[in-house]
Formats: C-alpha cells, structure tokens, sequence
C-alpha cells in the first residue's frame, strides 16, 4: 500500500469532520498584536501569561550570551557527554531553590519530561492513575511506561480513592495537570496528596500552566493551595508557556534526580537545549519571581472578562485561571465563531475533538499580563457582536 492511499481517505475524513488542522503563520513576535496569516490581530490564543516571550530583559540576556566567548550557540551533544554547559547546571539550581526541591533536571521540552518520568518510574506491574483531562502528553507517557494505565473521571476524588483501593499489588502514580491545559480549572491536590499518602501511592504534577502564573513569585498550585511537596510528590513544568522561553524541568528528591539522570531514555538521549537558551531561562526565571504586578493584572483581567462574558450568556468552565474555555458544542459552531473573530480582529483558536471530548468543542481564550485593558474590552464587545450574529444563521 502507498503512503497516498492509506492517507488521502484520512485527511479527506479529517475535512469532512471540521478536524482539519492547519499551522496559521506569522511574521510577527509572539505579543498581543500579530500578524496571523496575514490578518492584523489581538492574540488572545498564546501561553504567554506573563508577556515573557518577548521581554527585552530576556533579549538582552541572550545578545549578551552570544557575545561571550564562553558561551556557544549550539550545545553539541547530550548532557551526559558534553552538553551540559554552567548555565543548564546554574538554572537547574535556580529552579529547585526557587520551589524548595532539592534539585530540578532540565529537559528539551515538557512532553519529553512527561515521557521520562513515568517510563523511569514505573515497572510491570505497577498502575497509573490519570484524571482523565490530563493533557496528551501525560497520557502518552503513560501508555509508554509499562504500567497499567488507569483513567478516572475529571476531578472526581471518589472515583480516585476506588481506583486507588482496588490496587493490589505493585505501585501506584497518581498523575494530573496542575492547571488543566484546556479548561483551566485547577486540580484538588489538597485531596489528592492526602489520598496519595494514606494508600502510599506516588503523586506527579504538571503544573506546565500553574508555574508563573499562580501563587507566590509564581510557584504554581501547590503554593497557591498551601501545599508541600512530600519526597514522593514529582513536579513538571514546562518554559515555553509562562516564563517565555522553551524547555521544561522536573523537580522533587535527590533519587528522582538521579533515577531520571540515570535511567530516563529520553533525557540520556538526546541533545541538550542551546545553553543559549538556559541563559535566557535563567533571566526569564528571575523576571518570573519578580513579577508579582504581572501576576495582579492577569487576576484583574480574568475577572473582567468571566463578568464580562457571563453578562452576555456565554457558557464558562468554572476557571480562575487565564485559561478561559467558552463552550460551545459542535467543531462547526467553534470553527464559524473563531473566523468570526478573526475578520474582527482578535486571533482565538477553536479547541476541537480529539484534543477535547467530542461535544465540547470550544473558544479557548487565554489572557495575558501583557493584553491592556482595552483589548480586553473589544474583545468581550466583538463576542457580543458574534453572538448577535450567530443567532440569525441557520443552526450548524
Ligand atoms: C504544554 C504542555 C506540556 C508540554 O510542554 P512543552 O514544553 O510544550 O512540550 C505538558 N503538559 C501540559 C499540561 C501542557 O500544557
């Protein structure tokens, strides 16, 4: 069989479905106003909570970087052979100080991280236990490692405590987003950690959203909960969202450190991130700490617009985070009011199946430190002018 006739039917299908993906391009730097494809736009689709991604701190910190002599753009190898240049080792320091762990191992990017973990973790025998929203790259993590893998329905702590009961033999992980990636809402990890210790079973967080975002100099979920992380709790973050930079870490005991250095395939076998890129990380790390205003101002606008957009009838998931999902049913229904939007200015991407479940196809808004007021205001009137627009057509 050729590559054409197994595929051309998939992507036709793809089509047919409202499925089909495409990568809108741009000329522009990752800020609120773009050029997307060509349209002028508000982004109000990127991670970029804290306007990290083109902070002219950051950007000094590079120029500077490339100036030294010390200092090469590519990293040349692995970790473990001669990749891991001060600055990975610097930021690695950085990261666990700054969350109280006893140390953090950098990875290429958060998915890599996820993979690693549970592979390195988890042998025959043993079980996972994954809130069923966890984002894919936890998912795939799993299926990877030689676990079983056991879902539970999205913070449902009943659900959790028998899937957890029922295990009798091997160990068992817990694994959940901090923040959900496409529904904001934040996992109950006061419950979870106390269900996590009480049946011995290992608690692994990805707080990929939560980082910078939330709790004191940005510490994720577990700070804005009141929480610490026992010496069986793992935590992942990723730098490409928050913090504006790429790559990811993990960060808990000593042992997990060393296990991962050991024994985690895709850490070992790979190249190490531009130490370029450390650098900058180590800059946007700092400029995460510090920016407590940023962090107020996000609060701000995630409260307007929740008032804003109830105001009109808009259908919300119970969010305090900039992850802001409007609900709306259909791929078709999404689809038609993001290319509204778009004509009117404001880039909002429509989450579709699979990467939701089907029927809760949705707008997935994401609110930045960086948006002014004013944008945020025509964006909640452009959602008003859709709706009014929507309500004449025929229904999809
Ligand atoms: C984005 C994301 C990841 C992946 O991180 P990358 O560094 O982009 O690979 C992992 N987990 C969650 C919850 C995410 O949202």
């Amino acid at each position: 069989m050729s590559i054409e006739s197994r595929f051309q039917p998939l992507l036709k299908q793809r089509a047919q479905q409202h499925l089909y993906r495409q990568r809108p391009l741009t000329f522009s730097a990752q800020q609120p106003e773009m050029q997307i494809n060509g349209l002028p736009v508000i982004n109000f689709s990127s991670n970029d909570y804290l306007g990290l991604a083109n902070d002219p701190q950051i950007k000094e910190a590079v120029i500077k970087g490339l100036q030294d002599t010390n200092l090469s753009y590519g990293s040349g190898a692995a970790h473990l052979v001669t990749g891991h240049h001060l600055h990975h080792h610097l930021l690695e320091d950085e990261i666990a100080d700054w969350l109280g762990a006893e140390r953090a191992l950098l990875f290429s990017t958060g998915y890599m991280a996820n993979l690693a973990v549970q592979q390195t973790l988890m042998q025959k025998g043993d079980t996972i236990l994954a809130d069923k929203l966890n984002h894919a790259s936890l998912i795939d993590g799993a299926l990877h490692s030689e676990a079983n893998l056991k879902r539970y329905p999205h913070l449902d702590m009943k659900a959790l405590e028998r899937r957890l009961q029922k295990i009798e033999t091997g160990q068992a992980l817990i694994t959940t987003d901090g923040v959900f990636s496409m529904d904001g809402d934040i996992a109950p990890l006061t419950q979870i950690l106390t269900l996590s210790e009480s049946q011995q079973a290992w608690l692994m967080v990805d707080d990929a959203h939560g980082f910078g975002m939330l709790g004191q100099q940005g510490k994720g979920c577990f700070d804005v909960l009141n929480l610490k992380p026992t010496t069986n709790t793992i935590l992942v973050g990723t730098l490409g969202k928050a913090f504006g930079t790429s790559g990811a870490f993990v960060a808990g005991s000593q042992t997990l450190i060393e296990s991962l250095i050991q024994f985690a395939r895709p850490y070992i076998y790979t190249t190490a991130m531009s130490p370029i890129n450390a650098l900058a990380s180590r800059t946007a790390l700092k400029r995460v700490i510090e920016a407590k205003s940023e962090r107020e101002r996000l609060k701000q606008h995630i409260q307007t617009f929740r008032e804003g957009a109830q105001s009109l009838g808009l259908q919300l998931w119970p969010s305090q985070s900039a992850i802001q999902p409007i609900i709306l049913g259909s791929s078709a229904l999404a689809i038609a009011w993001s290319e509204a939007l778009k004509k009117k200015g404001f880039w909002v991407t429509a989450i579709r199946p699979p990467t939701v479940p089907a029927g809760q196809a949705r707008l997935r808004v994401t609110l930045s430190a960086s948006h002014s007021t004013e944008q945020l205001d025509a964006l909640l009137l452009a959602l008003k002018q859709v709706q009014e627009s929507e309500k004449h057509q025929e229904p999809l």
